[in-house]
């Protein structure tokens, strides 16, 4: 059994009710990261949800535009020697990136903004805006985090293998950011980031 990190708040709480923030939701893969994500923004669609650039082939139901644009790798690395991503990263054989643009404008036009990214992104994102809330999503167990990816059924037996390997070194990690909270019920986990979120 993994050690479990209490919830912590942080001085930057009270600042992400602030309009105009970048907020950044880490943690490894399976965690929960986007189904969390989803119940913030149907609760709160005043938030603007930053849709990632991705070289990964697109999952049962996934949407171009919604999900992800997903772009080839010779695309991703054009895009990224222009200096189109606010971050980048190479996770389990792909490529993800944050469009730099659109997320800065919604910043400075007053919004909250929202990103959902792996951990060497969050990592980039708290260096150059050290401003934003970042927020760590734990597992109740590493075994709950396993079960978790196998019953999403959507990666082979060698995507979930890297990403479990992946997830060891992202929690060993999670004390780099503001604020940690452990998604095991759903419900208090979505509360309480809603209450980092808004200073609830
Ligand atoms: P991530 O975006 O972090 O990779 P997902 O949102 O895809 O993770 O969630 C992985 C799986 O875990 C999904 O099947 C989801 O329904 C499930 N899940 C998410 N949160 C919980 C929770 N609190 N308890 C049990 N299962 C959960
Ligand atoms: P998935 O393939 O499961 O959709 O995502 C794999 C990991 O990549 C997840 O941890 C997800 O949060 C992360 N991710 C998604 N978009 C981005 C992004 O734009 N940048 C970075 N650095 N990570 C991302």
């Amino acid at each position: 059994m993994m050690q479990v990190l209490p919830i912590q708040s942080c001085a930057t709480t009270q600042d992400s009710a602030v309009s105009g923030k970048l907020i950044v939701l880490t943690g490894p893969s399976g965690v929960g990261k986007g189904t969390l994500m989803r119940s913030l923004l149907q609760r709160h669609p005043e938030l603007y949800y930053s849709v990632s650039a991705t070289t990964r082939r697109p999952r049962p139901g996934e949407i171009e535009g919604k999900n992800y644009y997903f772009i080839s790798r010779s695309k991703f690395e054009q895009l990224a020697s222009q200096g189109e991503f606010l971050e980048s990263a190479e996770f389990a054989g792909n490529y993800y990136g944050t469009p730099r643009e659109a997320v800065l404008r919604q910043v400075q036009s007053g919004h909250l903004v929202v990103l959902e990214i792996e951990l060497k992104g969050a990592r980039q994102i708290r260096a150059s805006f050290p401003e934003a809330l970042s927020i760590f999503i734990l597992p109740p167990s590493f075994a709950e985090l396993e079960r978790r990816i196998r019953g999403r059924g959507q990666d082979s037996e060698e995507a979930i293998a890297r990403r479990l390997q992946r997830a060891h070194e992202e929690i060993e990690a999670a004390n780099e950011f503001d604020i940690q909270i452990v998604n095991d019920d759903f419900e208090t986990a979505l509360n309480a980031i809603e209450a980092a979120v808004f200073g609830k």
